[in-house]
């Protein structure tokens, strides 16, 4: 698989390279490192990194300004499964198409396709593809591909985080010794507003029946905290390791799109199949959603009540076939 990958790089003179909307520091740190990579390689060749960027991630980087090549160009796309979640790049209108992904499999987009759910991060997938090409490397280039993986991993938290990623970012920081410190205040620093946004959310959440924990952050509360709807996004993982819930959410009303956006994360039950229902996807044990009516976020609410209501039984039962 690297070495197709590697050929087809070689072989473009034009690359792009896409991710998914909703940027997040695994997509953007895993597109611009590799942007990187293939420019340090190949000085010669015209390589972009496309798609909406955020004020939030100025420290990994910048988005080109690009329109679609005339010329036969090869796209990239990182960290997406499918194609409605493409920022800004059609696959068909490329001679060749790479995917790149770590999250489970929804549709076929490119000719090369290289999915590893077992892989932590896309992140992850660029450091391993650049240890295993002759693709180069250099220490800024390392950078963003650990803030990539510490987010994804929600530094190595998740159990995503596998021997082989320990293996691989061990063998990153050993060539390049990155001041990790000066990274984590760059990936976790946040506004004393956000901080207090989460005081607010510790205080009212809501917790159903069978342990699935909600808040419902409207543009007014939004407003309150100086805030707006990609906020709840840097703190829903902040309340794991509550042990009165198993899945929690935050539901933020986002009037610019006229939508409701949804994070979820579970400790336990699989929620991703049940975002998919609520035009979402993600991860098994973290997803998001996007909604358009409160009954929609309700009834997501209480299927997401249902299957944590079904995790409890069965692990129930299964504890008391092992006690018989
Ligand atoms: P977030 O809660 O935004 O951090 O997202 C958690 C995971 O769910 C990431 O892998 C996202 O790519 C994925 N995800 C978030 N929103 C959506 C969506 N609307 N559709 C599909 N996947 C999503």
């Amino acid at each position: 698989m690297y070495k197709k990958i590697f050929r087809l790089i070689k072989k473009y003179p034009t690359i792009v390279i896409a991710r998914h909307i909703g940027v997040d520091p695994d997509a953007m740190g895993s597109q611009l490192a590799l942007k990187e990579a293939i420019t340090l390689t190949f000085p010669e060749k015209k390589v972009y990194a496309i798609g909406n960027g955020s004020s939030k991630f100025t420290y990994i980087g910048k988005m080109d300004k690009f329109e679609e090549p005339t010329d036969k160009a090869l796209l990239i796309v990182l960290d997406t499964p499918d194609k409605k979640r493409i920022d800004s790049a059609d696959p068909t209108k490329y001679e060749a198409c790479i995917k790149i992904d770590h999250h489970p499999y929804m549709e076929t987009f490119g000719e090369v396709e290289w999915i590893d759910e077992t892989a932590s991060s896309a992140s992850q997938l660029v450091i391993e593809l650049l240890f295993n090409t002759k693709l180069e490397m250099n220490e800024h280039i390392a950078r963003n591909l650990f803030i990539g993986l510490v987010s994804d991993t929600n530094r190595f938290s998740f159990r995503n985080s596998t021997p082989k990623t320990f293996r691989l970012v061990a063998d990153l920081l050993e060539k390049y010794p990155l001041d990790i410190e000066k990274i984590y205040q760059e990936i976790y620093m946040r506004p004393l507003n956000e901080f207090r946004l989460q005081g607010y959310i510790a205080e009212n959440l809501t917790i159903t029946d069978h342990g699935v924990a909600y808040i419902k952050l409207t543009n007014d509360i939004l407003t309150k905290f100086n805030t707006d709807a990609g906020a709840a996004g840097n703190i829903v993982n902040n309340f794991n390791y509550v042990e009165d819930y198993l899945v929690w959410l935050t539901v933020s009303e986002d009037v610019k799109n006229e939508l409701f956006k949804v994070n979820i994360r579970s400790r336990g039950p699989v929620i991703n199949f049940i975002a998919e229902k609520y035009n979402g996807g993600g991860h098994a044990f973290a997803s998001g959603a996007r909604v358009h009516t409160m009954d929609e976020v309700d009834s997501l609410i209480e299927e997401l009540d249902g299957v944590t209501k079904k995790y409890i039984e069965d692990l129930e039962k299964r504890c008391s076939h092992e006690d018989k």
